[in-house]
């Protein structure tokens, strides 16, 4: 690995803004010094400013060939896309005929400004027409026919030049064709804000109407963008007050902005004399990039052609992996990318994927790296043994394999693992000694990342069992049992025919070892008539201090208790199950549920009791089976059937409010470990975004005093802090989202003293 992947940030999200390019941040800072008069002033100063303006525009209209058209500086594109869409409407308005059907028509994979605005401006004006999608195909063309289809009765229609998120372009020519041929008048929007140093443009010869762009998509300052207005095309000013560009859009002008523009056109006119590469170079680099991303991710697709999008942009999955963990991974080696539209970082999946029709798990996992056209050779050498680097700590976190480490240094796995599909849980004991492991409810989408950890750990599962028949989703054991433990005997759940037998308290119960352990099978009827829990205990005689997980399927979950309104389920069975697992396991047992709907991880008996009325007074023996049975019912008949794309388990889903929790900045934090040494530093990071942080030298005071619990690995760290609940664990992760659900799980199973670093990392370094 050359010198290169050394700890300095390695920004791949040009898509979403650029870095202002330092000779345009000095054009600007001169025109904040020194050319700062008001365009609108008539003395020197004023004429200097105006000046500036005029030569920014002229060299915005050569470099796009606007001829007559106009070009309107603005805020950015979001303003450029509701001016063009408020002038359109305003005149489609004016020749609408009653009873007529109209509809206003934008692509499917459009920025979300385009559709909002649309809806917006046609209900303020009262326009009744239908907004329609345009689909496109796997390739993200625009589908012609429906265009020719629908665009005759259109009022308006929006497509984009370049595609935020893919970088596929569309073929302007032939679009035109289309429209024009079925419409000769409508209005047409193009969204250039994309295409802007990346695809030629020649307004002037085409029939668009309206085109936005925006200078902080091409490394000017954010607040400056600008329109192109065809001349035959009607006009309303969006912005109306004192005048400025010509009474077209009012407001002081933005001098600064121009003044950085200014100096990107300039370089866009004359790209010899530029910092920008040529498009071959660009294709190279994007070639270069995606074999590293290959090489560091075998089994990486594409999510688009590379034929129809723009060489700075690459969006990519990673099978096995979701957008959120390759994004927190990608932000530990300190490469900056996006997950699905980062537009909106909350959304998990990208709707232009979807619309593209690729597979859930794509669009699930979608990450976009974009670049702009000033990148260098030796960013592009950078960025790649970046990702290597990021590939290799996944290697070695066990969550990919790779052949030539198999033998390598990697933290030996002891204890229990919790992994998630959704809201679903998976949970894996690791015997170390043994090398030997348990699965308990896997999740068939976790079967190739349970394989890799078995693999990378060189573990032996025992046994692969569910803890009841799943309604919701279908199990993953046949599958592992297949590979793993072909020849076991078993019943439908994956119980070893082989257990033994034992007798507990007058009853016959089966286990198994799994080295010094023993995993207790105790059926527990109620949810299903198959449900069973699992109780992994150092000792059958001295279950109720002695088992440290019980995996109780869905009887009991955080913050309900398992629906009963199955076919095979019975209320009143699970009343006694209730009350024969606390018997056995007492109320201070870590129940491992098969779900966690609210990001709860584990929870207990006693702390169900005291937010589940209907659990207390079954276990406080205040109500009878009968009493129970029907208020059981009530709730099942509540229950709400669907989150998601997910059946809820649990019949009582209410009160899971979230606790106050004590909140350190970076300085307070810096403080307190300065003052005590008491605060103990958990990391809860994965381990390999652990490791890259530290690989790469960035640890703060923060990272370097911490110890690292991921949150795959918390509930077995719960369980050996049972007797510590009152030490001042302090929880830190990269955005301070984590480590507050955490701390909000662990202070309500007792944790008395919990506090989490606000902001996590990303503010603190
Ligand atoms: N259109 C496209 C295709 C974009 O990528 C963006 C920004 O993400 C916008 C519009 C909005 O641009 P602005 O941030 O200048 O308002």
């Amino acid at each position: 690995m050359s010198q290169t992947a050394s700890l300095s940030q390695i920004y791949l999200d040009a898509n979403a803004t650029t870095p202002v390019l330092p000779q345009a941040a000095q054009a600007a800072m001169t025109a904040m010094k020194e050319i700062f008069g008001n365009p609108s002033s008539s003395h020197i100063t004023g004429l200097q400013a105006k000046n500036l303006m005029e030569q920014t525009r002229q060299r915005a209209k050569v470099l796009l060939g606007t001829g007559k058209g106009k070009l309107i500086f603005t805020s950015g594109a979001t303003e450029g896309i509701q001016t063009g869409i408020l002038s359109g409407l305003i005149k489609a308005r004016e020749n609408i005929e009653p009873g007529k059907q109209y509809s206003i028509l934008y692509g499917a994979t459009e920025h979300k400004a385009v559709p909002n605005s649309l809806e917006h401006w046609s209900n303020i004006l009262g326009i009744d027409a239908e907004i329609k999608a345009i689909p496109v195909d796997n390739l993200g063309n625009l589908d012609l026919e429906f265009i020719a289809r629908e665009v005759p009765n259109a009022l308006m229609i929006c497509t984009m030049a370049v595609n935020n998120e893919t970088g596929v372009y569309q073929d302007l020519k032939q679009l035109e064709l289309t429209i024009r041929n079925h419409n000769a008048d409508v209005f047409w929007l193009v969204d250039c804000v994309q295409a802007l140093g990346k695809r030629p443009l020649k307004l002037s010869e085409t029939s668009i109407d309206y085109a936005p762009f925006s200078g902080h998509k091409l490394y000017a300052p954010k607040g400056i963008g600008f329109i192109y207005i065809r001349d035959s095309a009607p006009f309303t000013p969006f912005i109306a007050g004192g005048g400025q560009e010509g009474g077209l859009r009012s407001g002081t002008e933005n001098l600064p902005g121009f003044a950085a523009l200014n100096v990107i056109f300039e370089m866009l006119l004359d790209q010899k004399n530029s910092c920008f590469s040529t498009a071959e170079t660009l294709e190279q680099y994007r070639q270069q990039l995606a074999s590293s991303l290959t090489a560091a991710f075998p089994e990486i697709v594409f999510n688009h052609s590379f034929k129809n999008s723009v060489a700075t942009t690459l969006n990519f999955a990673v099978p096995g992996f979701s957008s959120k963990e390759l994004m927190d991974l990608f932000d530990a080696a300190n490469i900056r990318v996006s997950s699905g539209s980062a537009c909106s970082s909350k959304v998990t999946r990208s709707f232009v994927l979807d619309a593209m029709g690729l597979p859930a798990w794509q669009s699930e996992s979608a990450i976009r790296l974009s670049f702009g056209p000033a990148m260098t050779q030796t960013e592009v050498d950078a960025a790649c043994d970046r990702i290597q680097l990021a590939a290799s700590a996944l290697t070695h976190s066990c969550l990919m394999l790779d052949d030539t480490q198999l033998n390598d240094d990697k933290t030996p796995l002891d204890g229990l693992v919790q992994l998630r599909g959704g809201a679903s849980c998976t949970w894996i004991y690791a015997d170390q000694q043994t090398k030997q492991a348990l699965i308990i409810d896997p999740l068939p989408e976790l079967e190739q990342r349970i394989n890799t950890l078995l693999e990378c750990q060189q573990l032996a599962p025992i046994a692969i069992i569910d803890t009841h028949g799943h309604a919701d989703h279908i199990s993953g054991r046949v599958a592992l049992a297949q590979k793993h433990l072909k020849h076991q005997q078993c019943d439908h759940l994956g119980w070893p025919k082989s257990s033994e037998q034992i007798q507990l308290d007058g009853a016959q119960l089966h286990m198994i070892k799994l080295g010094e352990l023993s995993l207790v099978k105790v059926t527990s009827p109620g949810h299903t008539d198959d449900s069973i829990s699992l109780l992994l205990t150092t000792d059958i005689t001295k279950l109720k201090s002695t088992t440290r997980f019980a995996f109780c399927g869905d009887t009991v979950l955080m913050g309900s208790l398992g629906r009963t309104n199955f076919d095979s389920s019975s209320s009143s069975k699970m009343f006694h199950s209730l009350k024969r697992l606390e018997q056995l396991i007492g109320r201070n047992t870590l129940l491992c549920a098969s779900h966690d709907y609210n990001n709860e991880f584990t929870t207990t008996l006693m702390a169900e009791m005291m937010r589940n009325s209907l659990l207390h007074d079954v276990l406080k023996g205040q109500i009878t089976e009968s009493q129970f049975v029907s208020r059981k019912a009530n709730l099942d008949a509540n229950l709400n059937d669907e989150v998601g794309t997910e059946i809820m388990c649990g019949a009582y889903t209410s009160d899971c409010h979230k606790l106050a929790i004590k909140e350190y900045d970076a300085t307070s934090l810096k403080q307190e470990l300065g003052q005590s040494n008491k605060v103990k530093l958990v990391d809860i990071r994965e381990p390999h975004e652990y490791a890259l942080q530290h690989s790469l030298g960035m640890e703060t005071a923060e990272t370097s005093s911490s110890i690292n619990v991921p949150m795959t690995r918390l509930v077995q760290f719960i369980q050996e802090h049972q007797a510590d609940k009152t030490s001042e664990w302090v929880l830190v992760c990269r955005s301070g989202s984590r480590s507050l659900v955490v701390a909000q799980a662990m202070q309500r199973l007792g944790f008395s003293n919990i506090a989490h670093l606000k902001g996590g990392y990303a503010l603190s370094s």
